[in-house]
Parts: structure tokens; C-alpha cells; sequence
């Protein structure tokens, strides 16, 4: 579904050039949830932000459904893929209702039944209709984020990507949404990938994870490895180790209460 070659990514003049990610490759299948993970600075945020057309400067070969991306994403690409962001105040226009919010995106595709969708939208995110005529500052982060991922589904993609979803909430709100995204790509057959800083968030759904380190991927990992901790380098363990702080067995016991 996607298909990522030795793709490198440049901010600022050629004078004070930053080489943010370096001669990355990857590919993820239909319906995969593929990983990235790495700290802080290391590339990943803006590896999805050239996936989705959002920086200038880059080389390399992105395809996309089979289709290699040149120039301008097309309305169509535009609507296949969506994202979701780690802060969901940021992302939510502080002075539009949740219906606003899930309208847009239907009247620029020109959707038909939109009330109808975002009733739909809502409740497969675990919302009542009843939070569409509230504002982002009258419901809890978890919330806002369902909202998010709302206004990403609504828009039927076949690609989400999801830049640090949960990183931005409390840890019990944070296995809430990493179950209910576990659920909405089993149901719909999407393909994820995931960015995160937490091993243990990107292991709990997903079943390769690439490893960046100051914009180089330094290797693959599969979700075995990430269970037995035997992987290849050493600063994929240190964030393996530091992942341990974090109970996995305690998150998939989660339950979800709507
Ligand atoms: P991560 O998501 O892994 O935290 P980012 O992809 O955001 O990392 O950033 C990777 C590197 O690229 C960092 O050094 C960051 O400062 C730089 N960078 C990201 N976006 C920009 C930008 N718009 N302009 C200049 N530098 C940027
Ligand atoms: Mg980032």
C-alpha cells in the first residue's frame, strides 16, 4: 500500500541545510500496521509529513496504492490518506462545534448524507451524537482525540497515519485509544503507520517497527523481537529497556469503557 524508497528529506537553504531524514526505505502492506519509532528530533513526524505532501524539499520515491507520488497529491490521494496528530487542542479549531469539524471535510469531497455520517462517524469512535454541538474545550483529551480520528475516518481512507496519537494523554486514556485504533483498522482493513517516541505504544499494534535514529532507520524490528528484546543494535534496546516502564500485559487487559 505504501512503499517508501531511499527517500531524504531537507529543511532551510543549501547553506544551512538540515538533512532531517536520510536515504529512508520501508514498505507496508494492505492493511498493516507498520511502526516508527525513535526519540525526539529523530525524523519521523516529518517522514509522514512528506508521505501526506506536507514538505517542500525532498528526494526519493514515495508510491502510494501503486501509484508513485509526483508533485501535487491529487484530491483523491488527498482523501485516501489521512492523519491524526498527538495534540488533539492543536488540531481542533477552538471555535468549531465537533459537527463543524466533521462537516468540513465531507462538503469539500462532496459527500452525500452528511448528517448521517457524522452521527456514523461519532459513534464508531465511541461518541454519542450528542457531542456534536460542543466545542473542543467542553470535552476531555481522550475525547478530542476520538474526535480527531473521526474527522479521519469520515473521509473513508484506505491510509492513516498517526504522528504520537496518544502521547499527549494519560496512560489509562492512552490504552482507551490505542484499543479503539486496534479495533477501527480490523473492522475497516486500514493501513496504519504509527510514529511514536514509546516502543511499548508502537508494539502494541503494530507488527514491524522501523527504528530511527538522527534521520537514519536503523533497522527493522518485528513484534517478536520486540516481546524477546533480542534486537540488533544497541539503541534499539536502550529504548526497549525504557519501554519496560510501561506494562504491555496491563495494556491489552485494558478495557475499553464506552
Ligand atoms: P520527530 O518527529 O522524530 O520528533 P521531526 O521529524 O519533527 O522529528 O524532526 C526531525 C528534524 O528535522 C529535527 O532536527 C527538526 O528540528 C527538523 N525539522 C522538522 N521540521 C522542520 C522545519 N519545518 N524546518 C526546519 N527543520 C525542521
Ligand atoms: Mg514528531
Amino acid at each position: 500500500m505504501i512503499k517508501v524508497d531511499d527517500l531524504n528529506i531537507y529543511f532551510g537553504s543549501k547553506t544551512s541545510a538540515i538533512h532531517a531524514v536520510k536515504s529512508a526505505s520501508f514498505d507496508v502492506a494492505e492493511g498493516e500496521s507498520y511502526g516508527l519509532v525513535g526519540e525526539s528530533g529523530s525524523g519521523k513526524s516529518t517522514v509522514l509529513r512528506a508521505i501526506v505532501g506536507l514538505v517542500p524539499d525532498w528526494t526519493g520515491k514515495i508510491e502510494v496504492d501503486g501509484n508513485t507520488i509526483v508533485g501535487k497529491r491529487s484530491k483523491s490521494q488527498r482523501k485516501m490518506m489521512q492523519m491524526v496528530f498527538q495534540d488533539p487542542y492543536g488540531s481542533l479549531h477552538p471555535r468549531r462545534t465537533v459537527n463543524d469539524t466533521l462537516k468540513e471535510p465531507l462538503a469539500i469531497h462532496g459527500f452525500d448524507n452528511q448528517e448521517q455520517r457524522i452521527i456514523d462517524a461519532l459513534d464508531e469512535v465511541g461518541l454519542g451524537a450528542e457531542f456534536r454541538f460542543r466545542y473542543p474545550h467542553q470535552v476531555s483529551g481522550g475525547q478530542r482525540q476520538r474526535v480527531a480520528i473521526a474527522r479521519a475516518l469520515i473521509l473513508e481512507p484506505k491510509i492513516i497515519l498517526l504522528d504520537e496519537p496518544t502521547s499527549a494523554l494519560d496512560v489509562s486514556v492512552q490504552a482507551e485509544i490505542l484499543n479503539l485504533l486496534g479495533r477501527i483498522q480490523k473492522s475497516r482493513g486500514l493501513t496504519y503507520i504509527m510514529v511514536s517516541h514509546d516502543l511499548a505504544v508502537v508494539g502494541h499494534l503494530c507488527s514491524r517497527i522501523a527504528v530511527m535514529n538522527r534521520g537514519v532507520i536503523i533497522e527493522e524490528i518485528t513484534d517478536d523481537q520486540l516481546r524477546s528484546g533480542e534486537v540488533g543494535q544497541a539503541y534499539t534496546k536502550q529504548l526497549w529497556t525504557a519501554s519496560k516502564g510501561y506494562d504491555r500485559t496491563a495494556l491489552e487487559k485494558f478495557e475499553d469503557f464506552k
